[in-house]
């Protein structure tokens, strides 16, 4: 397979689409060539013209300049690739892990808890269509009196602004803190605490389920 495409024909095929960026950032390991595809070579062309000076190196552009006549070799599309895997990995990771809708249980060092609640808004909801939120449990454990108090955007809290102020605002904030960072273990300290995956909210039943303090199909599912 030849990677040799010229800078038009390697524009003209840049995807629009964010799937391949997503394939890119999910890549633990850095391209082979044999990984090297001609829809992977046009973003990577793509995306160098589009660097400004200020924010690339002088290999970048110095790859730019000697390659847009005649095209990139598929080592020259490996190193820009892994330019843009390096980088998508680093943002990912610092806008924090995924976290899924469900009931969590954040413990903090003192041994004092707060129970979480992250839910994504229907689509056609009235209220924030589509945007996730979170919610906390007031009142005792056995009741469901959840009150919400922000927004989750990747991994960021939005705090409402009656909340802003808040007594309660530094404990919310730490507990959404602490959740973000490790989603899987608040999920589990809930299902030890109430018997259910926090997840499904189904029962945990079985003996390993209980023990680990969630469902093994959510658990699957959520990737942990
Ligand atoms: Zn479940």
């Amino acid at each position: 397979m030849s990677t040799q495409l010229s800078f038009a024909e390697q524009t003209a095929r840049a995807p629009s689409s964010t799937s391949l960026a997503t394939t890119i950032a999910e890549r633990s390991e850095p391209f082979r060539d044999c990984d090297v595809t001609s829809e992977l070579a046009a973003l990577a062309r793509a995306w160098l013209e589009r660097l400004t000076p200020e924010q690339s190196s002088d290999f970048l552009l110095s790859v730019r300049q000697q390659t847009r006549d005649r095209g990139m070799t598929t080592a020259q599309v490996r190193a820009v690739l892994e330019v843009i895997r390096r980088g998508l990995r680093q943002s990912r990771d610092a806008s924090g892990r995924h976290v899924p809708d469900g009931t969590f249980t954040v413990v903090f060092e003192g041994g004092s808890r707060r129970t979480i609640r992250v839910r994504t808004q229907n689509p056609q909801a009235r209220f924030a269509p589509g945007r996730t939120c979170v919610a906390y449990l007031r009142g005792p454990q056995n009741t469901s009196d959840f009150q919400g108090f922000g927004f989750l955007d990747d991994g960021k809290l939005q705090l409402w602004a009656k909340y802003r102020d808040s007594e309660g605002a530094d404990l919310l904030i730490e507990a959404v803190r602490v959740l973000v960072a490790d989603p899987a273990a608040a999920a589990k300290a809930y299902g030890l605490e109430s018997g259910r995956c926090g997840i499904c909210g189904r029962e945990l039943t079985v003996p390993e389920s209980i023990e680990a303090g969630i469902g093994p199909v959510c658990a699957q599912k959520a990737g942990w």
